[in-house]
């Protein structure tokens, strides 16, 4: 959804590059919550146009809070996508919440994303609770439209008064086809103020390449490896080398325990060799180019537990 971007010679630059926006140009922070699994992630990347947040069919995927630029000629969209609330296990899951509600406070609008194929509960009105503490205006955004059986559409109705209640607008799309975003997109729009170019208008994340390729290696650990696994995994990208035909990439997957250390390396590395094959091809996506991936799999014991360690593999640890 990005093509349609003003052509950089008809924008007065500013500084850094950034160009001035024109009068009536809207912009802001929107962010995009919802429990797991609901498909804010999948939401994000549509309305961005491409891959930046990885997405997958077992909860819990979103860590670090991920920007997702959408600029287009009257506005510029800055989506936070934040980690699933839920209630914390150890000390990741206590970043994660906190990160998630600090997210609610911090922006212009918010995307309260459900899933219209099942009903609303608990989880849902968990959140509609947090959202008491804030004065941020909210589109209650039912996702899965493609998904609802005929049955299931009479659940719209527990989530549209829900919505009614609280004043919230509403939006019902389905970020896996397309369907019902262009109106979604408009009404985002219609809920910012006039504001700035907040980033140059061809960027569409905030993140470093070399996070994106972190999350695309973490990403097929999750698609290919057992349950327990994923959650167990942080990647480190070691080293990037843009060589003229082709970059070599270094990455470590740190694993806590040697039981998972076995299963991502596999019968004869087999495993490994597969995660390696899928993500080389996601990231030559990215790097519109060739890329040679070398994988090592380390065992960090107990690196979820330490604040310190998840700093050093790049989780950022956001404190009041
Ligand atoms: P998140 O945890 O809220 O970020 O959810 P994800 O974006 O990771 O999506 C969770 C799962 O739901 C994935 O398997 C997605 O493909 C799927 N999903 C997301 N949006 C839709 C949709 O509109 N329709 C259908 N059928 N599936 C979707
Ligand atoms: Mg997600």
């Amino acid at each position: 959804m990005n093509a349609d971007l003003p052509a950089f010679d008809d924008l007065s630059l500013g500084l850094g590059g950034v160009p001035i926006a024109p009068p009536d140009f809207r912009s802001g922070f929107v962010g995009i919550i919802g429990r797991p699994n609901v498909g804010k992630s999948t939401l994000m990347n549509a309305l961005v146009g491409q891959k930046i947040a990885i997405t997958s069919p077992t909860a819990q995927t979103t860590r670090n809070r991920l920007k997702g630029i959408l600029t287009t000629p009257e506005a510029q969209i800055i989506f936070v996508d934040t980690p699933g609330i839920h209630k914390p296990h150890h000390k990741l899951g206590e970043v994660l919440v906190k990160n998630a509600q600090m997210a609610i406070h911090a922006v212009d609008l918010l995307v309260f994303v459900v899933d219209a194929s099942t009903e609303l509960g608990g989880g849902d009105r968990f959140i509609a609770d947090l959202l008491n503490q804030t004065d941020v205006p909210v589109i209650l955004g039912l996702n899965k439209a493609d998904q609802q059986a005929e049955s299931d559409q009479a659940y719209d109705r527990g989530y549209l008064e829900l919505a009614a209640t609280r004043g919230w607008h509403t939006a019902k799309f389905s970020a896996l086809t397309g369907a019902g975003l262009d109106s979604l997109q408009t009404q985002l729009i219609a809920n910012l103020e006039e504001g700035p170019y907040y980033y140059p208008p061809d960027l569409i994340t905030d993140q470093p390449e070399r996070f994106i390729m972190g999350e695309l290696i973490r990403e097929q650990i999750l698609h290919l490896t057992r349950e327990e696994v994923p959650h167990s995994v942080a990647i480190a990208i070691e080293k990037v080398s843009e060589e003229e035909k082709i970059t070599r990439v270094f990455a470590t997957i740190h694993v806590e325990r040697d039981s998972q250390k076995g299963i991502i390396i596999g019968k004869k590395g087999a495993m490994l060799k597969t995660i390696g094959t899928e993500a080389r091809q996601q990231m030559q996506k990215l790097i519109e180019g060739k890329i040679d991936l070398q994988l090592f799999v380390k065992v960090q014991p107990k690196w979820r537990q330490s604040r310190t360690r998840l700093a050093e593999l790049g989780y950022r640890v956001e404190t009041e």
